[in-house]
Formats: C-alpha cells, structure tokens, sequence
C-alpha cells in the first residue's frame, strides 16, 4: 500500500531504475508484499533479492520475477563497490527467525530493521536527536513484537561488538537516529520488557499486563535482594499493591514441625496460622509446602493473568524459600542439640556446662548442697532407686525455688542453686525451706530409714563479674564441705570479705 511513495521518495535522492539490489532483513508482509508490484515498477532484469534462507522460504510465495542473492553463501555480505561492502548480522528471533540488520561500511550506517523502530512515527521527522521519543515510541512495538528483553539484549550487544562505530542508524520504520545519541539509545533499548504477552492467552488489556509485568520485574528484583519471608512478603505487598493487582498478600508455609506459619504486612512476627481458604492462593512449593495468598481488592475474584504470573514466579521464589527453610531447619537442630548438651538427661535440670554458660553477675547468692550419704541409698537399695531420688530431689529444688532462680545439677548428687538479687538473709530462708523440703520427702523403700538430707552451703556477692564466679562457687563449696564436716543436714553460710 505505500511502496508508491516510498519509490517517490527514494526517486528524489537516486535513479530507481539504478536499483539492483532488496535487501530484506525480514520478510514482514507491510513491506514484503510489494515484491510483486516492485517487478513491475523495478526496470532491470537482474534485480536480486538480498536476504537469507529462512526469509527465502516465505518470499518466494508472493510472486515476483526476482532472484535471490543469500548472504549466507557470500560471506555475509553484499559488495557495493571499491572499498564498500553492506555487511549483515543476525539478530535470531528479533522478531524473526531469519531477521538479521546491515551495515554499510562506507557511511558507517546500521541498517536496524525493526530494532530500533517505533509504531505511528511522525512522518514529517527523518531524523530525531529526541532519544526518549524514539526509546516511548519503540517500547510498545517492542513488547508487542520482541520476545524478550535477554534475547534483545544479546542481539543489540552482537552489534555493538561487530561494528563499534556506528554513524546512525537507520530503522525500517520509525526514525533515522544520529550518532551522537546511538549507545544511549542501545543502552534505553536494553531496558525495554519485552515478551510482556507470553503472558497472557489472549489479552488485549495492555496496561494492565504491563503493569503485572512490572511486577514481575521488581518481583524478580526483590528476590535479588532479599533472603527471608519477612522482607519477601513485606517487598510483594508493595509491589503488588503499588500494581493496584491486590490489597494485601500473606506468605504462608509449612514449617517442619511448627506448621502453617504466616508472614504478613505489619506483623512483626510469623504467627502460627492456616491460610484463610477464602483468599486466592498460588502454590510457590511443593511438600514442604508454602503459598501466596492474596487478597485482591474489593475482594473481586483473583485476575488469571497475576496468578499465572505468580505461578511463573514460583520457581523463582522457591529456592529462596527452601534455602529459609533449610536453614531454619538447620538451626532448630543445632539448637536442640545445644539445648541437649547443656541439659541433664536424669532430672531435665542444666548441666555444668549450662552454669559455665549462664554465669550470673550483679548481686546474687549460691547454694551448693549435696545429699547426704547417698551412697548408702545406692548401696542399699540400687542404682535405680538412686536415681528415683536423685530426681524426686531435684523436682523439690525445682519447686522451692523463685521464678528467675536457677537450679543446676553439677555432678553426682551435687546441686547448685543460684539465687539472683537475692542477699544472704533471703539465700539463707531459700536454703531452710530446701532442706526441710528435702528431708520431707517419704523415700520409704528407697533410703534408709525412708528419709533423705541434704547438706548446704551459701556464698553471697555484692555487684560481681563474671570473673568472680568462680571464687562464689568456691566459697559456696567451701561452706558446704563445712557443713559436711560438721554433721550434715545443715547450712553453712561463708561470708564474704567485707
Ligand atoms: P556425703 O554425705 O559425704 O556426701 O556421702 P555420699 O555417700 O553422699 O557421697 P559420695 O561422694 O561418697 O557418694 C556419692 C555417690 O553417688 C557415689 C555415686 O555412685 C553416686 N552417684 C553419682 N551419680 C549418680 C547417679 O546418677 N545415679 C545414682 N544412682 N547414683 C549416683
Ligand atoms: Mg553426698
Ligand atoms: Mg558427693
């Protein structure tokens, strides 16, 4: 329909009849449908139609009396004259298989076919220095028509190797672009989403599926950044809101043996929850399992296109949730096993290791106790009804002690009890009920003569380190080996230097 005009224009500058060469970078049919008009408008008997063989294959189906000069047997390029040659590059799926660009080496012109073209050009403008008009009127072409901002990437950054000196370029459509603005505008080319509709089946909502496309872009964006469901699900409810596509978004997963767990917008923690049924869901996981859940605004039914974009992300977002979850799992091992090595396996109270680990500092008192003759209750009874006492024992500390005490068993039948802020008075009042307690307790068939006691020792400090532990630990020992040596069954209390 416009080959009269364009042949129009081209006789103002050159003699048609000169014309020996096509060159068809693709064989789009807006311009490859005039092949057959050409044959009649076209004077010389030798015009050859330059192009390669996957164009070939097409063209010949619209009837013309023209050779064909394929650049792929010549060495990629066309010889225009002494010193002059037009040298081709493919750009594959550019947005044709076949489609490939020029370059004339004399006028360093890059003859871009639809690269660098925009949809409804003003006609009255050959050259426009204007880049963010060319880049605003090649965008919408190029997310119709290209299929992905890689592959147009990688075809734009062919040509920058092949030919590094450009001196404009020349698209089939669109505007002639100078020099000066060139790598700018290769650079805002490299920045266009294109592939937008392999998104959709058959929408023509175009805005809309930009605007889940740039979703999906700084989707992608935040996975880069961000490593854990708070942040994730913190960045897609503002991407996905600021997108106007839903309201609010929940992540939810099942943690091993914790459960559904959520993380959603303001809570400053995961809570255990079951995702709300009522929400539109997208499965980011298989077992272990997490979801997306949205809510989408005025709770209209959920848009297929955004699902299906979150779908599609889904294998992006996994490995970030696996990695969580991985080393979540990880840590509650490790902290099992920490809290197993630091627990006593008989009574359930902390360890030694525990106590070298909780360390107090500030103001506190100590009882150490020990059981008296409790070899005789092993002796007589058996190791069995040891144990029963040992534990029977520990549960009376347990009980008689205050929230915030600490109770440790250190060894053997050796406890420790760490009493902070508590001063002498209040340590020696704990250490009474203890005993008392202790020597309570109906051990019938388990002690002799069916009683236990116990023998104490307390150590007090006045805003110590934890350098000075050791030494209250010490005097705590001390003043037990004193009660000990003086007739057990009572408390000793080691006072400190003043
Ligand atoms: P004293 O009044 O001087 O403390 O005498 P004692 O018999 O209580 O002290 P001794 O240290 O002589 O004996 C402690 C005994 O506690 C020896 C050991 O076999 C026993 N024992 C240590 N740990 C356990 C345990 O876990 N279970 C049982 N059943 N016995 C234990
Ligand atoms: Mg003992
Ligand atoms: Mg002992």
């Amino acid at each position: 329909m416009t080959i009269a005009a364009t042949l129009d224009k081209v006789a103002q500058i050159a003699d048609v009849d000169a014309i020996g060469y096509l060159v068809c970078h693709h064989p789009d049919p807006d311009i490859a449908a005039s092949l057959r008009d050409l044959s009649d408008l076209l004077t010389r008997d030798d015009v050859q139609v330059v192009t390669e063989w996957r164009a070939q294959a097409l063209l010949k189906h619209y009837g013309h009396r023209f050779g064909y000069y394929l650049v792929e047997e010549h060495g990629w390029r066309v010889p225009l004259g002494p010193g002059r040659e037009l040298e081709f590059q493919l750009t594959p799926y550019l947005h044709f298989p076949g489609a490939m660009v020029s370059y004339d080496t004399r006028s360093a012109t890059l003859f871009s076919s639809d690269l660098f073209g925009g949809f409804v050009p003003d006609s009255d403008v050959l050259v426009s220095h204007d880049l963010d008009y060319i880049i605003d009127a090649a965008r919408p072409f190029h997310q119709h028509y290209m299929p992905s901002t890689e592959l147009l990437t990688a075809g734009l950054t062919r040509i920058q190797l092949r030919w590094p000196h450009i001196a404009q370029v020349a698209p089939q459509h669109g505007h002639i672009i100078p020099g000066e603005i060139v790598d700018a505008a290769f650079a805002a080319l490299k920045g266009i989403d294109c592939g937008v509709f392999t998104l959709a089946d058959a929408d023509i909502d175009l805005k809309r599926l930009l605007r889940i496309s740039e979703a999906k872009v700084r989707i992608t964006e935040a996975l880069l950044t961000v490593a854990e469901p708070a942040s994730l699900v913190a960045a897609m409810n503002t991407i996905l809101t600021s997108t106007h596509e839903a309201s609010d978004c929940a992540l939810f997963i099942d943690v091993p043996e914790q459960g559904w767990t959520m993380w959603g917008k303001g809570l400053a923690k995961p809570l255990r929850r079951d995702p709300d049924p009522r929400w539109p869901t997208v499965d980011l996981l298989g077992p272990p399992a997490a979801l997306l859940s949205l809510r989408t605004m005025d709770d209209v039914p959920p848009d297929e296109d955004l699902m299906r974009m979150l779908a599609d992300m889904a294998s992006t977002v996994r490995p970030a949730i696996d990695e969580y979850l991985g080393h979540l799992i990880e840590s509650q091992r490790s902290a099992a096993y920490l809290e197993a090595s630091l627990t006593d396996p008989l009574t359930g109270l902390g360890n030694r290791r525990a106590l070298v680990n909780q360390g107090p500092s500030g103001d506190y008192s100590l009882i150490s106790l020990d059981l008296d003759h409790f070899k005789a209750v092993n002796d007589t009874f058996g190791h069995a009804a040891g144990d029963t006492v040992l534990t029977r024992v520990a549960q009376v500390l347990t009980n008689s002690v205050r929230d915030g005490d600490r109770v440790f068993r250190l060894g053997g039948e050796e406890f420790l009890i760490v009493l902070p802020d508590a001063g002498e008075a209040s340590a020696v009042a704990i250490a009474e009920r203890v005993r008392t307690s202790v020597r309570a307790i109906d051990f019938t068939g388990l002690a002799p003569g069916g009683r236990v006691t116990i023998s104490e020792g307390i150590a007090s400090v006045v805003n110590a380190g934890l350098a000075e532990f050791h030494e209250a630990l010490e005097e705590a020992d001390g003043a037990l080996y004193e009660s000990k040596e003086t007739g057990r069954d009572k408390i000793t209390v080691r006072h400190s230097p003043a």
